[in-house]
């Protein structure tokens, strides 16, 4: 028996939080507010004012200085008297032709792939509903872009370019090209773009709106991961996928196998951890003599010439945050094991901030990617990527799915399981 939740037209009145798997009624905020979980804090809903003319405005700029982005120098170089350009996809380049093909695809697809995709399906998506249209698989397209966004880093690309300029300076006269500012504004424009959307504005709009429609007894409902949209868990016959019948994402309770596939990935991340720090990650010849760089010696190089601001960025992003995450993680996965109730709240914030910080450790890969690209001199000077970079960029990509595969609504099982069992019917 299906029942169409009452009242639950206009907002989405009946809600299941992402992070802690309470169901809940929500009102929709008022236009510019936010409703959050009433249990952990999540933020559930955030209604924007004028989100679909903002985000197209913005989403249609940053179209263009991504195409600038792209196509110009963001550095140029002058080792005596000759100078050096690149561009970013020209970087990309170079890692190939230095046979790391594998770094080379994932710098390719973190700052060049993924930034452009997810501007172009946005605006696939805002143009057409801008004139009263739909785009061919709109929903599924928009859920997509929706899943893509955490893997886009062109904020974290910059953050590496400046990095990039103070280690060049002590052997080159640096110039910043007009794709730097591009990719300033780029990052801007993008991000403002995504924050100006309101999610549920855009699914009215393209004739899905939030109707729960929950089972009479509605212990059971489920939650897409991705758009939110709330539905009764159908009943799948043994090994089918459930898909969200809005945006298409995969479809669990609970994600599958979360303990013992993020315990596999947090192991494999610190035996990872260990080669991506013994090993070089580039090798720097100047002048005929070759000197290998590793995580810490390019820590200790910064100190060495007194940027203690850049060491301290680089050596947070580099080792503090893989460290940090995988910490946290081992801690969140012992306590859902041990079944603790202790302090949930503050384990869910715990979570979010693993989902959060891990990106940054990729801003040593993009200072490599942008020195090996610039500086190819022959024996004059030149950088070589090495193999520490690969396992480095490894525990990165590790981390992230980790975090991504532990489910924190676990950490909330164990609280409802005690009181369940305290509350005999
Ligand atoms: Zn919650
Ligand atoms: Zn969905």
């Amino acid at each position: 028996m299906v029942e169409e939740a009452k009242g639950a037209v206009a907002g989405q009145d009946l809600d299941v939080c992402h992070d802690c798997g309470l169901l809940q009624r929500v009102s929709k905020p008022p236009p510019g507010g936010a409703a959050r979980c009433g249990r952990c804090g999540a933020l559930l809903i955030q209604s924007r004012v004028d989100g679909l003319n903002r985000s197209l405005a913005l989403a249609l700029a940053a179209l263009v200085l991504y195409l600038v982005a792209m196509a110009y120098p963001f550095l140029e170089v002058r080792i005596q008297g000759q100078p050096i350009a690149t561009t970013l996809p020209a970087a990309v380049l170079s890692l190939h032709e230095a046979n790391y093909g594998l770094l080379a695809g994932l710098v390719g697809f973190t700052a060049v792939v993924v930034p452009g995709t997810v501007t172009l399906l946005l605006l696939y998506v805002l143009v057409p509903l801008k004139i009263g249209r739909h785009a061919f698989k709109a929903g599924h397209l928009f859920g997509w872009m929706r899943r893509l966004v955490p893997w886009g880093m062109v904020d974290v690309f910059f953050l590496a370019v400046l990095v990039s300029i103070v280690k060049l300076a002590g052997m080159a006269a640096v110039i910043p090209g007009a794709a730097l500012w591009a990719f300033l504004l780029l990052l801007l424009t993008l991000s403002g773009a995504l924050a100006a959307l309101d999610p549920e504005e855009i699914w009215t709009r393209l004739g899905s709106p939030a109707t729960a429609t929950v089972a009479l007894r509605p212990e059971r409902p489920i939650v897409c991961p991705n758009c939110r949209l709330l539905m009764e868990t159908p009943r799948a016959a043994q090994g089918q996928r459930l898909a969200c019948r809005r945006c298409g994402s995969p479809l669990h309770r609970r994600k599958p196998e979360s303990i013992a596939r993020t315990w596999a990935l947090v192991i494999a991340a610190f035996i990872l951890y260990l080669p991506a720090n013994l090993f070089p990650i580039m090798r720097v010849t100047s002048l005929g003599r070759e000197q290998a760089d590793t995580i810490l010696s390019g820590v200790r190089y910064f100190i060495e010439h007194g940027d203690w601001p850049l060491a301290l960025v680089i050596f947070v992003a580099s080792v503090v945050v893989p460290l940090t995450k995988l910490v946290i993680l081992i801690f969140l996965l012992v306590s859902v094991q041990r079944r603790s109730r202790w302090k949930p709240k503050e384990r869910t914030r715990l979570y979010r901030l693993t989902e959060v910080i891990g990106r940054w450790s990729m801003v040593d890969i993009y200072v490599v990617t942008v020195l090996v690209a610039l500086i190819h001199l022959g024996n004059m000077a030149s950088v070589e990527p090495a193999a520490g970079a690969v396992y480095f960029a490894a525990v990165v990509i590790t981390t992230m799915f980790a975090a991504m595969t532990f489910d924190p609504r676990l950490i909330w099982d164990a609280v409802e399981e005690h009181r369940e069992s305290r509350q005999p019917d």
